[in-house]
């Protein structure tokens, strides 16, 4: 018999809208799911209450008669950079221990009025700082997945989002938010064989999300499929006047127009993505992938993006630099944590704080950007970045000439073990080398679940397109995701 849990966004509110089963039925195999899946630390909260009244609403709606939304009876996790009213929200970090805001982010009461329900706020790298899930205060996310061949070491489920690939793939929420800045959406979708796309920036709003890097920061929903991201998508997206980069724009109806039929369409290949030292399973996946693209009838031309080998470097200057200037409002007065020397004046208080509050990647990034952005290194560094990034966007506007969608593999390695890369800071940025490119440019990007490296861990594909065209990009994972036939998943331990 199929489990509630083994349902997806798309059979859930179909069921529930059709009558199959009640919205509470649902609520309550996910807590339960929840419950017992503690070992994983992907929760730094859970709200039953919340998954169980948001149901209730949704019956009691369809009892009614009433038209129900598009994520009715859906409930799913919320990443805790989103703020939920009343509900704990701190980024991962203990200098927002204890804060609950008075408001809601506008894209989770986007996800409450289609219907949504909550089953808690997920864990994530500490200002979602990270790429392996191991900056959050409240401790690692462990993967549900392991490797086939190596004993049991615990696995990173990948960053910053890691709770909500985590728990995507265990089969513990349906769906969740994510969000991302240089690839967090992404790269952990990669790592734990779901789906996840970041849209266009400015298609989902940003007020309520706590900022990292302002002009990078996207959230984008993560699911077991490119429908059920396309869905949620829908529901998450929209113009909103609380945010000036909101885009003015009609959300599409992305979910109604999905075709893996890619006839007509070109897909481009970076050569600079064939990075030195690159896994040969990676490449040979990726070589699949153009097999895919070729099988759904796509013509695939090779592309050039020049300045590929500046993004990481370009990015790893200019998110730490607004990083540095946004978290500069977190000084002990105003949320969270207070630490309070004795004899202290302001600026010890400050300093206290934010020396107890903030984790050593949090500090790190400060660091770095308070120096890039300094009166004597502001054009060296800062000014010389935000022009490599102008070119990357170039590049890609360049493509478009030639291409329509553009494949390359998400990250250039499997899920690694927790710890693995932790003391080497700069091994853990090059897990973002193939997805920041898209990030700087703001482009919409997405991973699908593409097949499993030789210890029986998950490899995703990344599809880029042009500016607005999240149509083209689900189109085209949904083309690889058909063709991948990709239907692993990890075995029950916890
Ligand atoms: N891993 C990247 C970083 O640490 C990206 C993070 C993100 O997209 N939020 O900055």
């Amino acid at each position: 018999m199929t489990e509630l849990t083994d349902l997806g966004v798309k059979a859930i509110r179909d069921g529930v809208t059709g009558g199959t089963f009640t919205a509470r039925e649902v609520a309550e195999a996910f807590n339960a799911a929840v419950a017992a899946a503690s070992q994983l630390n992907a929760f730094i909260v859970t709200t039953p209450e919340h998954a169980l009244a948001a149901a209730d609403k949704t019956d009691a709606v369809r009892a009614a008669g009433l038209p129900l939304g598009k994520l009715a009876g859906v409930p799913i996790g919320m990443k805790d950079l989103f703020a939920t009213r009343g509900v704990q929200t701190t980024a991962a970090s203990h200098i927002l221990e204890g804060f609950k805001p008075q408001y809601e982010s506008t894209v989770s009461q986007n996800l409450w009025n289609a219907g949504a329900g909550m089953l808690g706020k997920l864990n994530m790298d500490q200002f979602a700082m990270g790429s392996s899930n191991e900056t959050s205060h409240f401790g690692n996310v462990i993967s549900p997945w392991r490797r086939s061949d190596g004993g049991n070491a615990a696995l990173t489920p990948g960053g910053s989002s890691g709770g909500s690939a985590a728990v995507v793939s265990g089969r513990i929420t349906p769906a969740a938010t994510g969000t991302d800045t240089g690839g967090s959406i992404r790269q952990p979708a990669a790592l734990t064989g779901i789906a996840g796309i970041k849209p266009t920036y400015g298609r989902c709003s940003r007020w309520g999300v706590v900022a990292f890097a302002s002009s990078l920061d996207q959230a984008g929903s993560m699911a077991r499929d490119v429908t059920d991201c396309a869905i949620m998508l829908e529901a998450m997206a929209g113009f909103d006047p609380k945010d000036a980069t909101s885009l003015d724009l009609p959300v599409p109806e992305w979910s109604a127009n999905l075709s893996n039929d890619m006839r007509g369409k070109r897909v481009g290949i970076p050569r600079e993505y064939r990075v030195e030292g690159m896994d040969p399973v990676i490449d040979a996946l990726w070589q699949q992938g153009v097999a895919w693209a070729r099988d759904a009838g796509a013509e695939v031309v090779e592309i050039s993006l020049p300045h590929t080998s500046y993004a990481l470097a370009a990015y790893y200057i200019i998110a730490p630099a607004e990083a540095s200037s946004n978290l500069a409002r977190y000084d002990g007065v105003r949320y969270g944590l207070r630490e309070l020397p004795d004899h202290a004046g302001l600026q010890d208080m400050y300093a206290a704080t934010r020396a107890a509050g903030f984790g050593d990647e949090v500090k790190r990034r400060i660091l770095i950007g308070t120096y890039v952005l300094s009166a004597g290194f502001y054009d060296a560094y800062y000014t010389q970045a935000q022009k490599v990034r102008t070119l990357i966007a170039r590049d890609f506007e360049r493509a478009w000439e030639t291409c329509d969608v553009i494949l390359t593999p998400t990250a250039p390695n499997a899920a690694f073990a927790l710890g693995e890369k932790l003391a080497d800071p700069l091994a853990m940025y090059l897990n973002d080398v193939f997805t920041v490119p898209a990030s700087l440019a703001g482009l919409p990007a997405m991973s699908v679940p593409a097949g499993l490296d030789g210890s029986g861990l998950p490899l995703g594909l990344q599809v880029i397109g042009k500016p607005f065209d999240e149509q083209g990009v689900l189109n085209a994972g949904l083309a690889i995701e058909s063709r991948a036939g990709f239907s692993a998943k990890p075995e029950k331990w916890w």
